[in-house]
């Protein structure tokens, strides 16, 4: 599992993070809720060290992450980002082929195997040799999703995946990504999809200000807040 504890990070002299715990059993999913602003997206980032956070520890498995090497971390964590970061000029299947053989380190015979047997998983298998221009927002974030998977990571971590989609093909992402969780990939999900989080998570973290206010299970959280601060943020956004 991932757990977090007293994380904090400054931008500058600005603190952006000041004391996030998070406690993700292994095949579980925790969703992060919180306003715009409120670091989701800069804590994400320090789960696999593509920020350091100045205090605090980030454990995967029972261990720190925090000695380990950048790069053979990522290799562990998979990420998607809002804006699916595929290659342009590359068909799909190249895209997933390419980190497979860079960093895994597979024969190219063996990328492609994986990469189709991954495409045929979240449907995409006839959009192989498709540029990522050609393909629909949600094409492409499912694209993106299967090249993470496609390393075989031991954690998923999703940002607003789907925040830029058109709202007819939110559902089919947020569907795989609710299926990757009922298949036990262990998940930490930011997103603004409430009913994502009341369905598919096991915890729900409520961040704001850089705190981790309140966490609890799902029915805690939506159906008997208790800080003030999350229970206007839910009347903000339900
Ligand atoms: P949103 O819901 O809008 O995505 P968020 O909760 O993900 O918001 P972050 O992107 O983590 O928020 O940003 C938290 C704060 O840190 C914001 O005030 C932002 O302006 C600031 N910030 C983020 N990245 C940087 C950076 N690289 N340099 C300086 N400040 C930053
Ligand atoms: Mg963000």
């Amino acid at each position: 599992g991932v757990v977090t504890r007293d994380i904090h990070l400054s931008f500058g002299a600005t603190p952006v993070l000041r004391g996030v715990d998070l406690d993700v059993e292994h095949g579980h999913t925790a969703c992060v809720i919180g306003p715009s602003g409120s670091g989701k997206s800069t804590f994400l980032r320090t789960i696999n060290r593509l920020l350091e956070p100045s205090r605090g520890d980030v454990l995967l498995d029972g261990r720190s992450v925090l000695g380990e090497d950048p790069d053979r971390l990522r290799r562990r964590i998979g990420m998607v980002f809002q804006q699916f970061n595929l290659f342009p000029h590359m068909s799909i299947l190249r895209n997933l082929t390419l980190p497979l053989r860079r960093i895994r380190g597979v024969s190219a015979d063996e990328a492609e195997a994986i990469a189709r047997r991954q495409l045929d998983l979240v449907g995409l298998a006839g959009k192989a040799d498709a540029r990522p221009g050609h393909l629909s927002g949600g094409q492409q974030q499912r694209a993106a999703i299967a090249r993470a998977l496609a390393m075989e990571p031991q954690v998923m971590l999703f940002d607003e995946a789907t925040s830029a989609l058109d709202p007819e093909l939110v559902k089919g992402v947020l569907g795989l990504m609710a299926d990757l969780a009922g298949e036990g990939m262990t998940m930490v999900v930011v997103t603004h999809e409430m009913g994502f989080a009341r369905e598919a998570a096991d915890t729900v973290v409520f961040l704001d200000e850089g705190v981790s206010v309140e966490a609890g299970p799902p029915s805690q959280i939506f159906e008997a807040p208790v800080s003030p601060r999350l229970k206007q943020f839910l009347s903000d956004v339900l």
